[in-house]
């Protein structure tokens, strides 16, 4: 993919031309951590490349938390939102999006609600520059900066300037379209990138050395199933399903129906947490996961095993949501070391 050079004014000019075509939410920094808000007209969209990802988790752009998605007798519920275009994200949301996108839109069974609002939805990632004690995308074999195309634009800070990457043609076509008078990146900017991911991706690596996870997670999940780590973190576990919630890779849901009068209801889709102990519930009150430890195994199953198998890729992309978003302290690190061999 070309690189090209960007002023920090450029920057602003790009999210300000989103702003005429689409709802834009961009990265703000509170107290506690950086949150997803509207654009407003004073936004500094250049200082925030550098922003630690946004805490929100992108999948409620796509998947709605709550909504009907279907009436009897009336069915039709096809939904038709507005275009949003979402600027800030990190190379984890990209590639959740990589993983939702593989699970949403099957070829056989695209879900529509999920397709409609995905293909409104525009992404400008930009690269990582800070890393947090939370993050360990390297250590499931990703990388803190985009490296699957499921982006449109990519920003990145490298001394003293941005480079824009187009990562589909719908970036490109929007470019030309605001006639950004960009020009490429020679051979010692793109030297000088290079180096300077290759830097980041080792901090993070350094950071989660103390954990010693495996490099073959799949191979030791799968081998070890009878891990006492299981046990030792279903007594800590207050079964909140905060770790489904906040994850992005995490698309399950539940159907509720609603009676509306003697003739006709609703029928509601819920995200759902693997956690609850009525998630598999099955008729005659009975289920395959009544042991928490059970439920707690087949969370980190679903993720490094059968989603491996099935998808090629890890059903987590180390963006430390879900440590961050725990209760009771629950490190899904030391969970991967824990089933270490
Ligand atoms: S399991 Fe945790 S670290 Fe992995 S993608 Fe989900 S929220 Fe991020
Ligand atoms: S967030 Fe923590 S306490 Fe809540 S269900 Fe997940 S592991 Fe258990």
């Amino acid at each position: 993919m070309k690189n090209y050079r960007l002023t920090a004014e450029q920057i602003n000019k790009l999210i300000g031309a989103r702003a005429d075509r689409s709802r834009v939410l961009v990265p703000v920094q509170s107290e506690e951590r950086v949150e997803l808000e509207e654009l407003d007209e004073n936004y500094d969209a250049a200082r925030a490349v550098d922003f630690f990802r946004p805490f929100d988790p992108l999948k409620s752009l796509v998947l709605s938390p709550f909504e009907k998605v279907a009436e009897f007798p009336h069915s039709s519920q096809t939904p038709d939102p507005a275009e949003v275009t979402l600027y800030g994200v990190k190379a984890c949301s990209v590639n959740h999006l990589r993983l939702l996108d593989e699970i949403m839109l099957d070829e056989e069974i695209a879900d529509s609600f999920y397709q409609a609002r995905r293909e409104k939805l525009f992404i400008i990632s930009c690269d990582c520059q800070i890393v947090e004690d939370t993050c360990f995308c390297t250590e499931v074999g990703l990388a803190p900066h985009p490296t699957t195309g499921n982006f449109d634009l990519n920003i990145a800070h490298i001394e003293g300037e941005y480079l824009l990457t187009v990562g589909s043609e719908r970036g490109g076509l929007f470019l030309e379209e605001i006639g950004l008078d960009l020009a490429e990146a020679g051979p010692e900017t793109e030297q000088q990138l290079e180096e300077q991911r290759q830097r980041i991706a080792e901090e993070v690596a350094e950071k989660n050395q103390e954990f010693e996870i495996e490099e073959d997670i799949h191979r030791s999940v799968r081998s070890n199933r009878d891990a006492e780590v299981y046990r030792e973190k279903a007594e800590d576990c207050v079964e909140c399903g905060g770790c489904n919630l906040v994850c992005s890779s995490c698309y399950c849901f539940y159907l509720a129906d609603r009676p509306e009068d003697q003739t006709s209801f609703s029928r509601f889709r819920l995200w759902d947490s693997c956690q609850f102990n009525a998630y598999a519930r099955v008729a005659g009150d009975e289920s395959p996961r009544p042991l928490l430890m059970q439920r707690i195994r087949h969370r980190i199953a679903h993720k490094f095993d059968y989603l491996e198998e099935s998808m090629g890729f890890y059903g987590c992309v180390g963006c430390g949501r879900c440590i961050s978003a725990c209760p009771a302290g629950i490190d899904i690190r030391s969970l991967l070391a824990g089933v270490k061999q």
